[in-house]
């Protein structure tokens, strides 16, 4: 590569010092391991396989058909699904599928209000779901800053949505699947949970798993789940799948990234195994250690705490936003990504707070014990103080898969 292309090996090389140095909290990134990123470096990038295994428009496919069906056994072992597609190029491509499959363009989808920690695909009005659909948001309790299931039902019941949608972006406590699923019985929707974010603490067992309640499930798989960067649809209906599958290809997919389904079923493997759930739950204590250390100074934590990975912090006390936040941290290589809050009174374009998140902190091996230094390093920045190079020094000590 240094010889073929050096410009390019130069960029990745930049890239690869930036993840090195860099003290890395944004919520939805974290590090995939040698094994994942060499399946998807691999020869199978080389291969078209538009179809299904068994199904394939092109010859040629008996391997990758193997690699696909093992993505999709492990991925129904790891979530307890009788049915998964693994074609997905993003999640938000899943999603698309999903809608597609599942209801009418203008169809009313009732889904978390953005600003209160739901996702682009949820109804943000530049989106094809917003652009398609007619969007009613819930939002949280103005008081707990949690999801309130009356305020969903009563929703419900006044707009009746063909589909809701319960899963989030930026939302640190548990999401209730059967209080959703009784809901949408309620007024005849579909239940479809994204658990995006949530996918690896799922797995693990660590968050109620909604494959019991909701009728379709898509995810991301390159969060906490820690594969590449892709989606997933599951379902526990083969009927019900056997529409996704149509929604995904022909419906708007061709050719699937073999070579990512094949990085999917590394990642999926190693999630199987038992030392997955230990560093998912290392995940939550190392986030609820974070939160803790950032209350005992002074900081107002969105909900108080965090049943998860992630938490947002107001910094509208602090006479900051969102912007401001992101623009001291970056320049001390403390990634974090900014975030609107509950109710906010800051513009959306700022937000007023940030969202912090430790899967990726967690896989570099870090514990609760070093969630203090973190909270002080980020405290000192937003004060303006210039703690790069202390960032750079301690990072240094961490592994890197
Ligand atoms: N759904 C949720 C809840 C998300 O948080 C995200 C990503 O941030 C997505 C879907 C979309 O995933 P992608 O960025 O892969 O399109």
């Amino acid at each position: 590569m240094a010889a073929h292309d050096p410009a390019l090996f130069d960029l990745i090389g930049q890239e690869a010092e930036r993840q090195r140095h860099g003290l890395e909290l944004i919520a939805s990134e974290n590090f995939t391991s040698a094994a994942v990123r060499a399946a998807q470096g691999s020869v199978l990038t080389n291969k078209y396989a538009e179809g299904y295994p068994g199904k394939r428009w092109y010859g040629g496919c008996e391997v990758v058909d193997q690699v696909e069906l093992l993505a999709i056994a492990r991925v129904k072992e790891l979530f307890g699904a009788a049915w998964a597609n693994v074609q997905p190029h993003s999640g938000s491509s899943a999603n698309l599928a999903v809608y597609n499959a599942l209801i009418e363009p203008g169809s009313v989808v009732l889904g978390m209000d953005l600003s209160h920690g739901g996702h682009l695909t949820h109804g943000n009005p530049v989106n094809f779901s917003g652009l398609r659909y007619q969007i009613v948001g819930y939002k949280v309790n103005p008081e707990t800053e949690r999801i309130d299931m009356e305020e969903v039902r009563r929703l419900a019941h006044e707009h009746r949505p063909r589909m809701i949608i319960a899963g989030a972006s930026a939302y640190s406590r548990r999401l209730d699947f059967a209080a959703f699923r009784e809901v949408a019985d309620e007024v005849g929707a579909v239940l479809f949970a994204d658990i995006a974010h949530i996918a690896g603490l799922i797995a693990a067992g660590l968050h109620p798993n909604p494959l019991p309640h909701a009728h379709v499930v898509a995810s991301t798989t390159h969060k906490t789940l820690r594969g590449p960067r892709g989606g997933i649809i599951l379902s526990n209906d083969p009927e019900l799948g056997a529409k996704i599958d149509r929604a995904v290809f022909p419906g708007y997919q061709g050719g699937p990234l073999e070579h990512v389904i094949a990085a999917k079923a590394v990642a999926f493997g190693e999630a199987l195994r038992p030392e997955f759930r230990e560093y998912a739950a290392q995940v939550i204590r190392n986030a609820q250690a974070l939160a803790a250390a950032f209350t005992e100074r002074g900081y107002r934590v969105v909900s108080g705490g965090t049943d998860n990975h992630l938490f947002l912090l107001d910094l509208r006390p602090q006479g900051l936003n969102g912007t401001k936040a992101t623009r001291r941290l970056d320049a001390n290589h403390i990634t974090i990504s900014k975030s609107t809050l509950p109710y906010d009174t800051e513009k959306i374009l700022h937000g007023g707070g940030i969202r912090l998140g430790t899967p990726a902190v967690t896989t570099r091996g870090m514990t609760e014990a070093d969630m203090p230094k973190i909270a002080d390093l980020i405290d000192r920045a937003l004060k303006g103080e210039d703690v790069k190079a202390e960032v750079h020094g301690w990072m240094g000590g961490f592994s890197l898969p």
